[in-house]
């Protein structure tokens, strides 16, 4: 029988982790928002709280359900804060390291039937599963960014996950009002494996000089209908993250194909990360994005 979720916890209040905490509190669900940060842990809530404002704005919610959903969320520092939650999400840094350190210890506080989940991007499933007391309630559960906004949730299961975490999850993801896609655990999934390749191709494009920044963008929008220019969104995505996705998928499948571009490995070194630092494929610092190529 699936187990009744009742408190969730998510380790890590960055990007991800502040929206996670956001929809899954709207949901109805009690929210313990973990973070080795004091200052992440008020700056997540700070941007909740606006988040949701902005969402009563458009008439998405109303004022009791903000007020409610913020009332949910409890932060705290201490991972053993979570010892009795029914589900824990895990979504700190992309860094295998810290994911294994923070499970480690987690597990060792958590109740025995709550079950672990990971957001990350692009890390083995099962692998990150074999690293826990509890491979058979581990189970991938990948958002999109921004997660208040997007209607997607990948749901990847790693090769010993029990169907009653599988179906308790589903069922989860549901109340949270997203769609699932299920994916096989191989590098990426499937969004970020269908996605970074055209971005990357994006770049070699660039890179080989069939066209500028402008062009390759403007080309893409109108002529294949995508709401955002791939080198716009590789910016939006941060370009860090998405070379260590082309480099997931280069070393996990072993194909040439996904070799990343030398321009995205460019950047990266330069420190133009996109949007986060001001500068990417477009510099930031003025009124208006201006290309950098
Ligand atoms: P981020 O850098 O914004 O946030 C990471 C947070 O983790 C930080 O607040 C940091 O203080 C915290 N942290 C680091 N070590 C910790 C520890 N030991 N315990 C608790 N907290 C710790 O990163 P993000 O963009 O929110 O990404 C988080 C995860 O979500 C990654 O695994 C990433 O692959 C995945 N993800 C990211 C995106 C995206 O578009 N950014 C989309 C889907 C999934």
């Amino acid at each position: 029988m699936a187990a009744a979720i009742k408190k969730v916890g998510v380790i890590g209040a960055g990007q991800m982790g502040n929206g996670i905490a956001h929809v899954v509190a709207l949901g109805g669900f009690d929210v313990i928002l973990n973070d080795v940060s004091a200052d992440r842990l008020k700056s997540a809530m700070a941007t909740i709280n606006g988040n949701l404002s902005r969402q009563i704005a458009k008439k998405l919610i109303t004022e009791d359900a903000r007020k409610a959903a913020l009332a949910r969320i409890t932060a705290t520092e201490k991972l053993d804060g979570l010892a009795d939650c029914d589900l824990v999400i895990e979504t700190a840094v992309e860094k295998e390291e810290t994911k294994r350190k923070i499970f480690h210890e987690l597990c060792a506080a958590l109740k025995p039937e709550a079950i672990v989940a990971s957001n990350t991007s692009s890390i083995s499933i099962t692998r990150l599963a074999a690293s826990t007391d509890r491979p058979e309630r581990f189970i991938g559960i990948h958002f999109m960014n921004p997660v208040p906004v997007m209607e997607l949730v990948e749901l990847i299961r790693g090769i010993a996950t029990d169907d009653a975490t599988f179906e308790t999850s589903k069922a989860f993801v549901s109340k949270l009002g997203k769609q699932i896609a299920v994916s096989e655990d191989f590098p990426a999934f499937i969004v970020n494996r269908i996605l970074l390749p055209m971005i990357n191709e994006a770049i070699y494009t660039l890179y080989e000089g069939v066209g500028n920044v402008e062009a390759i963008d403007m080309a893409m929008k109108l002529g294949a209908h995508h709401p955002m220019g791939p080198l716009e969104l590789a910016d939006f995505i941060g370009l860090d993250t998405c070379l260590s996705i082309m480099q997931v998928l280069h070393e996990g499948l072993a194909d040439s194909k996904y070799r990343p571009c030398p321009l995205l490995v460019k950047y990266v070194e330069a420190g133009w990360l996109g949007r986060k630092t001001s500068r990417g494929f477009y510099d930031y610092r003025g009124d208006k994005p201006v290309p950098t190529r």
